[in-house]
């Protein structure tokens, strides 16, 4: 008897991870799945982008429940109301920011940390600001598990940016403000870039690209998108 539920259990534990490598590997197609499907007839040719988008396991930023759609054409709801954006948008934005290695990027608005882990292949370093307290704690969680060692993760209000870090060759913002903030494009670099959804919060925004150069700015429309709105923490 006592035999017969010790081979049961080593049954079901082959069986499991029989699913569990089964699991990782349809990952790991269905991710190339959406470079060759999503991204690369979009116009994403950037190597490095493409290269990030192909590594970084996206499922591993979503919740469980949301797990089997990780790799669908669409956002996808991370918890505290905030989603985590469309794969293009991501590799869009990401293409958009003409990366080099050595580059410091300040991404604000963390929520699951994708966007972050994406930069974190292409960069030498990545400073991301998240004003929820819990989703913050997650994707630092997240940056440890998966050996992510140059992402710095701070809680609050990423209106003021980050400036004992600053300057920046590089800012994202991935929630939809009303206004450019003032502080963050005094933390670009010269020569830097600037990504931000750009419009009002029941509308439709633009999504703005800002460089700077000499000391000017220059700003131009790229697309309208949606996006959860930027906040603000209350004094
Ligand atoms: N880049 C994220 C998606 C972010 S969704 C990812 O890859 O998953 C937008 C995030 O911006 C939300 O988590 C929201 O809480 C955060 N946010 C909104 N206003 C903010 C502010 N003023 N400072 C920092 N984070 C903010």
């Amino acid at each position: 008897m006592k035999r017969g539920i010790i081979r049961l259990k080593f049954v079901l534990l082959v069986l499991a991870s029989v699913c569990y490598s089964y699991a990782q590997e349809n990952y790991a197609a269905q991710r190339q799945r959406m470079l060759k499907e999503q991204l690369e007839p979009r116009g994403i040719t950037d190597k490095a982008t493409l290269k990030a988008m192909g590594s970084i396991p996206r499922e591993y930023f979503v919740p469980e429940a949301q797990k089997p759609f990780a790799y669908q054409d669409r956002p996808l709801p991370i918890g505290e109301g905030q989603t985590i954006s469309q794969p293009f948008m991501v590799a869009y934005m990401t293409q958009k920011l003409e990366l080099s290695t050595s580059d410091r990027v300040l991404e604000i608005g963390t929520g699951s940390g994708y966007q972050a882990a994406i930069l974190s292949q292409m960069v030498d370093s990545v400073f991301t600001i998240e004003i929820i307290n819990s989703l913050a704690q997650v994707a630092i969680q997240r940056m440890v598990n998966l050996n992510i060692r140059n992402v710095a993760v701070r809680i609050g209000d990423g209106y003021y940016g980050w400036k004992e870090k600053a300057p920046f060759n590089a800012i994202i913002v991935t929630a939809g403000a009303e206004r450019i903030p003032l502080y963050l494009v005094e933390q670009l670099a010269e020569n830097g870039r600037m990504m931000i959804p750009i419009g009002p919060n029941n509308g439709v925004r633009q999504l703005v690209l800002i460089k700077k150069k000499k000391g000017k700015i220059k700003t131009r429309n790229l697309m309208p998108v949606r996006f959860v709105p930027f906040v603000r923490q209350k004094q």
